[in-house]
């Protein structure tokens, strides 16, 4: 089961199946004994007392655990939480007048207060606030920390599994407490399927920390990932999986998808080119078989590409997410639209990149790939494409996650839509709508409440008061 859950249905469920098995076997010992009772055949009593016996016992049996039932029921009583902020943003618009009734671990009720409220709700008064679904990072890296603490190369090559987890374990912290209650976490750059442990540990409620939509690996074509060896003598372990071929690419799509991987990650292109310059990996059979094989899994595949032609054969390869997007032109985005694929445009990225090598930022004059990108990003917008909210966070801190959302808007985005990616357009994209995104009855309880009005400001999204995960409240001022 992927998604968590507080509450141990199987202590009552067990007792039900006691109760069960107690009925079944009273009815064999009542059959038996009345099979006896019409016999005349002597010598029998005996047996026939020990019938009468199991029955009682199974009658004494029956009343105490019904008496258990009764007692274990009342021990878990149904709790409500009543959520009265100043609006609400649902997901998609933003409202006012509304309150969310949260049952357990998922939301009972949202809209204007006309509704009874149950006994014993617990009220939480959020004067001045906004109330949002819990925010959906989607595009992070758990297991890497900023550049300009400890390169890339270094993180993967020098430091060990244990202090990468250690890391993670911290940013899977600080990723929830700044309102985002759900990470698609794209590869692990080196940390194998350590990812698929640290969703666990989260989900068993061993640390906190997001939900985890997880790649583990991701896929890249031999010889052009990095980190590259300074000698042709030596290889060095690389930062996701090698593949040279189709048979390769099939394997290790199943393979991962065997580790637990939520999606397949591949990288469409990279930066291998002679010169260093970026460009197409995988064939464009390559790529439809990985969609093939993934798909047929229940599985999306999302694809890292920031050429024109890694982004072509990607989108007609069927992935669902194009990440980077830096050469998109309007005859990609056109076919973005068409397609249905979404861009994950990653804008903090590129620009936490330009600053650790120097740019500073309303001083320096703006460096080129900073305004390509911006222009690129309107590009998108102005074609229609469907934009995700993820920042390739990793790159920079976690739980600066904003960032991604200040650019946004910066960059062109109107805040509401902004916000409207990060929560149900992330969560629709990502195949997860029917459980997260919005708030709405029936979807899991991931609510934060923010000082203020994002939708005006979107700095306000970092006046983090409240989260509230799976109906458990993690922070609360
Ligand atoms: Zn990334």
């Amino acid at each position: 089961m992927y998604w968590q859950n507080n509450y141990e249905p199987g202590s009552i469920a067990s007792i039900v199946l006691l109760l069960r098995r107690s009925v079944q076997r009273f009815f064999q010992h009542w059959t038996i004994a009345l099979q006896f009772t019409q016999s005349e055949a002597k010598g029998r009593t005996l047996v026939r007392s020990y019938h009468y016996s199991a029955i009682m016992k199974t009658l004494f049996l029956l009343f105490s655990l019904s008496f258990v039932t009764t007692i274990s029921i009342a021990q878990q009583p149904d709790k409500y939480i009543l959520l009265k902020p100043d609006r609400v943003f649902d997901g998609e618009t933003m409202q006012s007048g509304w309150v969310v009734l949260v049952k357990n671990n998922k939301i009972e009720q949202a809209g204007a207060m006309i509704f009874k409220l149950p006994a014993g709700t617990e009220i939480i008064e959020l004067k001045g606030m906004t109330l949002l679904p819990g925010l959906i990072e989607g595009h992070s890296h758990l297991f890497l920390h900023p550049y300009n603490e400890t390169s890339w190369d270094d993180q993967v090559l020098k430091e060990s599994r244990a202090e990468r987890t250690a890391r993670a374990v911290n940013h899977a912290k600080a990723t929830l407490m700044a309102g985002f209650t759900t990470v698609r976490d794209l590869g692990t750059e080196g940390a194998m399927y350590d990812d698929v442990g640290l969703k666990k540990a989260i989900e068993k409620g061993v640390i906190p920390g997001p939900r985890m939509i997880v790649a583990t690996r991701a896929i890249v074509v031999k010889g052009t990932y990095g980190p590259k060896s300074p000698s042709p003598d030596v290889e060095l372990p690389q930062g996701a999986e090698e593949v040279a071929g189709l048979e390769e690419l099939s394997k290790a799509v199943r393979s991962q998808i065997g580790h637990g991987a939520d999606l397949v990650k591949v990288y469409a292109d990279y930066r291998y080119g002679p010169n260093g310059e970026a460009q197409p990996t995988f064939s464009q059979l390559e790529l439809q078989s990985a969609v093939d094989i993934a798909s047929g899994s229940g599985r999306k595949v999302v694809a890292h590409a920031s050429t024109t032609e890694g982004m072509k054969r990607a989108i007609n390869a069927g992935i669902s997410t194009i990440e980077h997007g830096d050469g998109g032109t309007e005859d990609v985005f056109k076919l973005m639209k068409e397609k249905n694929v979404a861009l994950c445009p990653t804008l903090a990225a590129g620009a936490a990149i330009q600053q650790y090598r120097g740019w500073k930022k309303g001083i320096d004059p703006e460096p080129q790939s900073i305004t390509n990108k911006k222009k690129n990003f309107q590009l998108a917008l102005q074609t229609g494409v469907t934009i995700c909210m993820g920042g390739d966070v990793g790159v920079f801190s976690h739980g600066d996650n904003a960032r991604e959302m200040e650019l946004m808007v910066e960059y062109g985005m109107k805040p509401i839509d902004v916000l409207r990616s990060a929560t149900s357009i992330n969560a629709d994209v990502f195949g997860y709508g029917e459980k997260i995104g919005r708030i709405k009855k029936d979807l899991f309880a991931d609510l934060i409440a923010v000082d203020a009005d994002p939708s005006i400001d979107i700095k306000n999204i970092r006046k983090i008061k409240l989260v509230m995960k799976d109906g458990v409240i993690f922070k609360k001022e």
